[in-house]
């Protein structure tokens, strides 16, 4: 392979790394050699090899496979220590990337206030961001944003880095995931440079870290970011930390940087709502649309996608994603068939869990009794009734023990929980009224 083979097959590159990730990352590698089934490239820190290593190894290795290429493996050297490139490089200047230019990671470029649906889940989040994305003076610090896996809390951040860039090019504004610190402080201190990287995070206007919880545990690592949170804090420069649970959630992490993240506003991303997942649903599908013109979605399959997928928003892009992929490829309408056929693994991972909460809430509406009763004393037939068939749905439709059954009905003991289901067991048989209630219960429950 030559460097000018390097070039062709890095161009498919682009595509499937992003623009912003191949401007950074992928044009600046120069090919070096190739020998033994290793395919060496130049790079000029070794961040930056690394960086490429962990997150592009997988992409290029794959195109340098299908470029027929003999490449097992693929290696970084820096570039002075490289070999002399078997032909000189075009003049036009790289962008080179020096060490301190990239202290953090590169931004989506997808992730802006424009694409991210704003709805009752995430509304005090978005508008938490927005004001921080004004660049006006800091109000809360450090801004703390929490919320379970792909709720958007990485796409919030990115869209305010975005946003402060536009609105203030000269503004530094640092954007890592918490793993990237923890990294590139383990760095500083094997190559004895931790003055630099000091110098470096406290030199910054915003900062944002991200899956703050990776930290919890990490002992020295928290101490510097504790050190740095706060010389940032003093200088009254604006923070930004995300978490997939609250502070005082978080096992491991010190007190101290606990009462410290709480100080600033604490904001979190409740699970999307049908609305909001319909809301992302039609704007991805917009976006589809001007990819694949002929496309046609029959009415009521983005409803029936935001439906029954409630997991979270990723699983829901990818479920499009495939979806317009697949009947691009076929050139067939998109119908509920064709969505059932097409995405029946992701439908059935995501079929509702039911909780004994939910089960008791809607036995107890349906016969007209109260809650409480459900996990209180009373014997009566038309309060135990409903309690023991309670107790049936709960062991039929989740994986809860017995015992844990048996908890959540006000402390009972197993063998009561044992009872009441077999009981229903029994009655189920002969009584068809029963029989009929429990179908539809089931129905309601399960969506
Ligand atoms: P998290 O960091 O909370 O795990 P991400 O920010 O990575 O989640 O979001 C996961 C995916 O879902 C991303 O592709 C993101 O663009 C998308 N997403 C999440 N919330 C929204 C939203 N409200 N509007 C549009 N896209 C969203
Ligand atoms: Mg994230």
């Amino acid at each position: 392979m030559t460097n000018e083979g390097w070039a062709d097959i890095r161009e498919n590159l682009r595509t499937r790394v992003g623009k912003d990730n191949y401007i950074t990352w992928i044009e600046p590698l120069k090919f070096a050699a190739l020998e033994g089934g290793v395919a060496s490239f130049a790079v000029p820190t070794t961040f930056f090899g690394d960086w490429v290593s962990r997150n592009f190894a997988d992409h290029i290795l794959h195109q340098l496979h299908r470029s027929g290429a003999a490449v097992e493996r693929i290696d970084f050297v820096l570039e002075r220590n490289a070999p002399a490139p078997a032909k000189p490089e075009a003049a036009t200047p790289k962008r080179t990337v020096e060490e301190k230019d990239v202290p953090g990671a590169p931004l989506d470029s997808r992730f802006t206030f424009d694409s991210f649906v704003v709805g009752k889940p995430n509304e005090l989040a978005h508008a938490a961001a927005r004001r921080v994305a004004e660049g006006g003076p800091v109000t809360f610090n450090p801004l703390f944003l929490y919320g379970g896996v792909g709720l958007g809390k990485t796409h919030l951040m990115h869209a305010v880095a975005h946003e402060l860039q536009l609105r203030q090019p000269d503004l530094r504004v640092l954007y890592l995931s918490a793993e990237q610190f923890m990294y590139r402080f383990v760095q500083a201190l094997r190559e004895r440079q931790v003055m630099d990287f000091k110098e470096l995070f406290r030199s910054v206007d915003v900062l944002m870290v991200d899956d703050v919880q990776f930290i919890a545990g990490k002992e020295s690592t928290q101490e510097e970011f504790f050190h740095t949170f706060n010389a940032l804090v003093d200088q009254n420069k604006q923070i930004i930390i995300s978490a997939d649970r609250a502070p005082g959630e978080i096992k491991g992490l010190e007190e101290r940087i606990k009462s410290r993240l709480q100080c600033g506003l604490v904001v979190d991303l409740h699970p999307t709502d049908y609305e909001l997942r319909l809301g992302i649903l039609q704007q991805k599908a917009e976006f589809y649309h001007t990819q694949y013109r002929d496309l046609v979605i029959a009415p009521g399959v983005l409803e029936f996608l935001a439906h029954r997928i409630s997991t979270n928003v990723r699983v829901l892009e990818g479920a499009l994603t495939r979806l317009f992929a697949f009947a691009s490829l076929v050139g067939r309408e998109i119908t509920l068939e064709l969505t059932q056929d097409c995405l029946a693994d992701i439908l059935r991972a995501s079929d509702r869990k039911v909780t004994i909460e939910e089960i008791q809430r809607k036995v107890a509406e349906h016969f007209n009794i109260r809650l409480s009763d459900m996990i209180g004393p009373k014997r009566v037939r038309t309060i135990a009734r409903p309690r023991q068939i309670a107790m049936y749905l709960s062991k039929q439709l989740t994986s809860r023990s017995l015992p844990d059954i048996g908890r959540r009905f006000g402390g009972r003991d197993h063998t009561t929980i044992m009872h009441g289901v077999r009981k229903i067991e029994e009655l189920m048989t002969a009584d068809s009224q029963l029989s009929d209630d429990l179908q539809m219960l089931k129905r309601l429950l399960q969506g």
